[in-house]
């Protein structure tokens, strides 16, 4: 197969770990016969410096033209300060809205290799961590409508959270189709003691719910969710819930994990078209020196692969290869322990191509 990847690369650890990630891609593609094209756009601080926005039309239109998206991070320090209107993350918010990226999938997965790197106690984590969050991504608070301006005397500021019926069922139907695929249990994440929208939202998922009978299904509040993900992260398959519920809470449980850099993500759309990348930030006080963990970023590309291409038996050789390589004991300084072997991000891309 021929495929075209639009790479963002971004600030930061961005431009390193993408490397390292199309290192691997490049090991696939030669050893499976695909040919992987790649077509680079500025996104983010790196943009503003040249083009004064965190993203160009044309960038836009080249992450429209391709067959699957594969970003880094944005932003860093040196971009806190520009007007909000031109923010590096803007330039994210925009990509996924333009490209209809509404589903946010994110596995969080404790690598036995890794359990000691969990904050949590054996007795907590030795069941393993295998679970899906499926977040909303281009519709609640972070799109809605903003209003600021002044009210008695004082300034007031307001984010609307906003959800139509149609925008719920489809990421529901996301989450109970992969549900499908795993352990068949869907956990669907709200504040419906408090807000509409999650009335709404619950709503919709009840009947769902009904409809995929083949699948175990809870109400979860958000508050408990937090705390369940602490206290038993196991018994989560599937959560499901809306964009920054699942901003917040994907965060915590990446820290179930040990590292926020072995985290990857898709963030999907009705058709193939994916946006790729690892969960974290653009890492600043690490950038530049090679010390940064490309794994999210190697797997966000066996997810492009699974998800966008159907290249199953390519996805899952990535995947083992990256076990392989933490089972030979190399780690990157993120997630270093006694006895295990020291490596940089760029030799850690290597191991990984080379087990291919
Ligand atoms: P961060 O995720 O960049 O870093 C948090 C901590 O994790 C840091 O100590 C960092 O060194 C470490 N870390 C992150 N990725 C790592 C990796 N691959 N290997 C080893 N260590 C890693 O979060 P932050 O510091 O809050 O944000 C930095 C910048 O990134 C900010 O400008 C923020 O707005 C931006 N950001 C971008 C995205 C994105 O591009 N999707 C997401 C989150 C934050």
């Amino acid at each position: 197969m021929n495929k075209v990847i639009t790479v963002l690369k971004g600030d930061g650890i961005g431009p390193e770990i993408v490397d390292e990630a199309l290192k691997v891609l490049d090991k696939i593609g030669e050893k499976y016969g695909h040919e992987f094209s790649y077509q680079y756009v500025d996104i983010g601080g790196c943009s503003i410096d040249q083009y004064g926005v965190p993203i160009t039309d044309e960038g836009m239109a080249t992450c429209k033209n391709c067959d699957s998206v594969l970003l880094g991070a944005v932003g860093g320090p040196k971009w806190d300060n520009v007007d909000p209107s031109v923010r590096p993350e803007k330039a994210l918010l925009a990509v996924r809205h333009e490209l209809g990226l509404f589903a946010n999938l994110r596995p969080t997965k404790l690598f036995p290799q890794l359990a000691d790197a969990s904050p949590l106690k054996q007795s907590i984590v030795g069941n393993g961590i295998d679970l899906l969050i499926v977040r909303e991504l281009t519709g609640g608070i972070y799109f809605g409508k903003r209003t600021t301006g002044e009210e008695n005397g004082e300034a007031f500021a307001a984010d609307e959270m906003k959800y139509s019926a149609h925008e719920i069922e489809r990421i529901g139907r996301v989450a109970f189709e992969s549900a499908r695929k795993r352990r068949k249990k869907v956990s669907s994440v709200d504040k419906a003691n408090v807000l509409d929208s999650s009335r709404l939202w619950r709503k919709i998922m009840h009947k769902l719910a009904e409809e995929y009978s083949d699948v175990e299904y809870e109400d979860v509040l958000v508050d408990n969710t937090a705390m369940q993900l602490i206290r038993n992260p196991g018994r989560f398959d599937v959560i499901v819930t809306e964009n920054m519920f699942g901003d917040i809470l994907s965060d915590e449980a990446s820290m179930l994990t040990g590292s926020i850099g072995m985290m990857p993500s898709a963030s999907l759309s009705e058709g193939s078209l994916g946006m790729y990348e690892p969960i974290h930030g653009s890492a600043p006080d690490i950038a530049g020196q090679n010390i940064a963990n490309p794994l999210g970023t190697i797997l966000s590309a066996a997810m492009m692969l699974r998800y966008s291409f159907d290249m199953l038996e390519e996805a899952d050789a990535i995947e083992e290869a990256v076990n392989a390589v933490l089972d030979e004991g190399y780690r990157t300084a993120d997630t270093m322990q006694d006895g295990m072997k020291r490596v940089s991000c760029s030799e850690m891309g290597t191991l990984v191509a080379d087990k291919l």
